[in-house]
């Protein structure tokens, strides 16, 4: 589809817009918990698609906007819906909507829309794109004010957002693919070949059981860093070769200068330089957690080995199409505990404890009830 006719539909659709009620659950200000709530969605315009949300699961940057905890460069609009890791199925196709049809089971992340035509769009690199639309609190320019989330009965997003979800894998475990699962992912992706080769997972919650999964089903030869000795029989269930407890100098020192890629998943304070001794020569540490503190790299670590640290933000969306065709193939989905919606305030005081194995997936027929 050309620009000028996608804009042109864009804009009748703006023009257009007519709203409905939609029942979810919402924060009214950085203190209060989640309750229900009635949001109005705008009706699918013809490239839209509507979508009954079946699961939607719980990213720690849900947490984070509710508690407006980003307030220093992106703060929470209030009423704030979160949740980008949405699986449902199409309830209402657009008139020029092509890709799906009513009764096709989809998923949504992280972005509902972009510019299409920026140098990161055309990269399908939509995650980068400096007028992407985020799936929650960000401004929504079909309606005003901001975008609401996946803890909702149902969502309409632009066809193009909207991605496939392989018939054969269970949808609870299935929605976390849509941030967890591209989340770590696209780095290990973006390396390359790492068949035979060895990598390291730092941290065993919702990314990195998610990293253990894909660095396996790569052929990669995996090893878990842990901080808790509790955690290595899951790590070795979930795929893992072999578990260092990185709080043992002795083990650490055993494995110094032996991996090739490491993905990092803390989003706390550490020591990234323990890691980036774990690297043999042109080894690449990449960061998935956003610690709140600049992280002190020491150079030396770097220059001898000609390692690297870089970063990774999502995916871009053909390239999450490719990973839920890969976890259709391979059996991938997240270990998940199914919660009803009215749990879900109790499920963020655990989740900060890192009390779930490993990511909540809320059950939206439970919305229904409330
Ligand atoms: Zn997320
Ligand atoms: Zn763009």
């Amino acid at each position: 589809m050309s620009e000028g006719v996608r804009k042109g539909q864009k804009s009748t659709a703006a023009r257009a817009a007519t709203t409905y009620g939609a029942k979810a659950y919402a924060a009214a200000s950085a203190s209060s918990p989640l309750a229900g709530a009635t949001i109005r969605r705008r009706e699918p315009g013809p490239t839209d698609v509507q979508i009954e949300i079946l699961f939607c699961g719980i990213c720690h940057s849900d947490l984070h906007t509710v508690r407006n905890e980003w307030s220093g460069f992106m703060p929470t609009t209030y009423p704030c819906v979160p949740g980008h890791e949405i699986v449902g199925r199409v309830t209402e196709a657009g008139s020029a909507a092509t890709r799906f049809k009513p009764g096709d089971v989809v998923g949504v992340g992280c972005v509902v829309d972009s510019d299409h035509s920026c140098r990161n769009c055309r990269d399908g690199l939509e995650q980068f794109c400096p007028g992407a639309t985020y799936t929650y609190n960000s401004p929504d320019r079909h309606l005003g004010g901001v975008t609401f989330g996946g803890y909702s009965e149902s969502i309409v997003v632009d066809e193009s957002f909207v991605l496939r979800v392989p018939g054969n894998l269970d949808l609870a475990g299935a929605a976390p693919l849509l941030c967890a699962g591209i989340t770590t992912y696209s780095p290990i992706r973006r390396w390359g070949d790492i068949k035979g080769r060895k990598v390291g997972v730092v941290g065993l919650g919702g990314l990195g059981h998610m990293g253990v999964k894909f660095a396996r089903a790569f052929g990669a030869r995996v090893v878990v860093f842990t901080t808790s000795p509790a955690k290595k029989a899951d790590a070795l269930r979930l795929g893992a070769h072999e578990v260092i407890l990185s709080s043992d100098p002795e083990e650490m020192k055993a494995h110094a200068g032996t991996f090739d890629f490491i993905l990092d998943t803390i989003s706390a304070d550490h020591d990234i330089n323990a890691y980036i001794n774990m690297l043999g020569r042109d080894g690449n540490i990449t960061l998935v957690g956003a610690p709140e503190k600049p992280l002190g790299v020491a150079a030396f670590a770097l220059l001898f080995g000609r390692k690297s640290v870089s970063g990774s933000l999502i995916g871009g969306i053909r390239e999450t199409q490719e990973m839920l065709d890969f976890c259709g193939e391979h059996g991938i989905t997240a270990d998940v505990e199914v919660i009803p919606i009215r749990r879900v305030n109790e499920a963020y005081e655990r989740m900060l404890r890192s009390d779930v194995k490993y990511r909540f997936s809320i059950d939206m027929a439970s919305l229904k009830a409330e």
